[in-house]
């Protein structure tokens, strides 16, 4: 049961290679560019661990990712390798279609050149899991039902175009050569390991220095969010049980503003740090002008991985926001590392 995890460095790639090799058999080759985004300290616990093998690299590089796998013969592939975060691709377009999109595409070729020659017996093992996000929809209103697999991909950021461009590639890699693709499209992730540019972080960050928090428009934007150690547990059903063709919807059914994410925040730290002057946390939220393009609400509809995977999230946004919030407090040594080798 060997297995490739592209964009193992970042976090939930690091996040799912440990789930992985606590709770499986066989080796992990762990292979990332180590972008500003990825970081081989988030894989600090396991890169000591004989099963896993950490391999620097870009997924656009066909021949080196080619001999890896002909060395290192996986049975399953897990896509995780991807330019993440929004307001950068607003910024930096092109970087997001250069890996997201040709990247996923020399990816599957490299995965369907090595699927020609396996045995029938490993042909019908192999699996590839391409990660994709909710975002590929666009954006829902207040009443909408909440997306399912059938919804129509509607990308209104440059991220989510790259993202829905690499889901149609990798449709289109099972439909017209049958390689075994599968594609999952989650929800916001939250949990350890989450670089500080995100919402979470930089707002746990931001509260324990005293600095402003940003938070765009009103901060009424919905997102749903899910504790990243219940999306990987997802993706390990995905790849190991789902049907290959299809894809799969991943969410918390956590569906929250983002302004009541921040209030929570401040109320889990005014309660296990409280501020030495007992100045409120909230004091600190300051609102900023909106992004463009900014989606109003994603919500995603689990009934199909519930029912054809029996997977359901375990973890309540409180008692996951109360765990990520701690894991911050407890990490000063890796957020000072991370901080210091972002751009
Ligand atoms: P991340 O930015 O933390 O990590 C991405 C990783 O990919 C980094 O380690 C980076 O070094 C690596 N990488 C970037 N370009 C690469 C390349 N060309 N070759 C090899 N490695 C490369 O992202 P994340 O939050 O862990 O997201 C992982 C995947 O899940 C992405 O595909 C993202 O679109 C998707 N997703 C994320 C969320 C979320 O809330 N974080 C939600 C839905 C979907």
């Amino acid at each position: 049961m060997n297995i490739l995890v592209t964009g193992s460095a970042g976090f939930i790639g690091s996040n799912f290679v440990m789930e992985w090799l606590s709770e499986n058999q066989g080796s992990v080759i762990s292979f990332d560019k180590l972008t500003y985004a990825g970081n081989k300290l988030n894989l600090a616990s396991c890169l000591s661990n004989s099963r896993h093998t950490f391999i620097n690299g870009d997924i656009c590089e066909t021949e080196k990712l080619l001999k890896i796998f002909n060395d290192f013969r996986p049975i399953f592939v897990v896509n995780f390798a991807a330019e993440s975060h929004v307001d950068r691709s607003i910024l930096s377009p092109k970087l997001f279609f250069d890996t997201n999109v040709m990247g996923t595409l020399s990816l599957l070729e490299v995965c369907y050149k090595y699927f020609q020659n396996l045995s029938e017996e490993n042909k019908n093992k192999f699996k590839i899991l391409h990660i994709s996000t909710d975002e590929v929809y666009g954006s829902l209103s207040k009443g909408d039902d909440p997306f399912t697999e059938e919804h129509r991909y509607e990308p209104n950021s440059p991220y989510s175009a790259s993202k829905a461009s690499s889901d149609h590639i990798a449709r289109s890699y099972h439909a017209t050569y049958s390689l075994p693709v599968l594609i999952s499209n989650c929800s916001n992730n939250y949990g350890p390991y989450q670089h500080p540019e995100k919402l979470i972080p930089l707002t746990i960050l931001n509260l324990i220095s005293g600095k402003e928090v940003p938070v765009y428009g009103e901060g009424k934007q919905i997102r749903d969010w899910i504790f990243v150690k219940d999306n990987c547990e997802a993706q390990i059903k995905i790849l190991k049980e789902g049907e290959v063709g299809q894809s799969y919807n991943v969410g918390g059914e956590n569906e929250k503003e983002n302004i009541e994410v921040v209030e929570l925040i401040c109320d889990i730290l005014q309660n296990i740090k409280p501020e030495p002057s007992n100045k409120p946390y909230k004091d600190l939220i300051s609102f900023v002008k909106d992004r463009p393009g900014h989606d109003y609400r994603y919500a995603i509809d689990n009934n199909k991985i519930k029912a054809n995977l029996l997977w359901k999230p375990k973890e309540s946004f409180e008692s996951g926001l109360r765990k990520t919030v701690k894991w911050y407090l407890e990490n000063g040594f890796w957020i000072k590392e991370i901080l210091k080798q972002t751009k």
